[in-house]
């Protein structure tokens, strides 16, 4: 068993989820549709739920088949999550840019679910060295694709955070 410190566990929740978008992307580029997503039952539910954030986030319908075929293996309340996606992705055409800038915050604070452990990280601003405690469900972190972790305390911090 690997055992993860808080830091290093949000960064592989965010590897993984990544890793699990791109197997959704080779599966559409290569028009193979998979039965079922079995291996992805019963995985770690911060990491499922920021797969699905990823996926809402491409704002692209090419998943819904997918999704559609992912939530018939789900338990209820991840199923209720994908569904939700799928709804979102389904409406997204109908949204102007600052409607869906608004939904996809409001999922957010579903989506990515908060560490257990506090998440210590040392501001790197000059002169400051202040530790402070990364608050690992901002959006902002996650808004590139791939998570970039705050290198300032909320003092020096250049995140618009909400
Ligand atoms: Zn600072």
């Amino acid at each position: 068993m690997i055992v993860f410190t808080p830091l290093g566990w949000v960064v592989e929740r965010d590897q993984r989820a990544s890793e699990f978008v791109r197997q959704f992307d080779a599966l559409i580029a290569s028009h193979i549709v998979p039965l079922d997503f079995n291996d992805l039952k019963d995985r770690n539910r911060g990491m499922i739920f920021l797969t699905l954030y990823k996926l809402l986030c491409s704002r692209n319908e090419k998943y819904i088949p997918l999704l559609r075929i992912w939530k018939k293996t789900e338990f209820k309340k991840v199923q209720a999550a994908i569904q939700q996606v799928i709804s979102d992705l389904t409406n997204s055409n109908q949204m102007t840019d600052a409607e869906w800038q608004v939904l996809v915050k409001d999922r957010a604070r579903t989506l990515i679910v908060s560490s257990k452990e506090p998440i210590f990280l040392v501001c790197k601003t000059k002169r400051c060295d202040r530790t402070f405690i990364m608050r690992d469900t901002n959006p902002a972190y996650y808004a590139s694709g791939r998570l970039i972790l705050p290198d300032a305390c909320p003092n020096h911090e250049i995140f618009d955070d909400e």
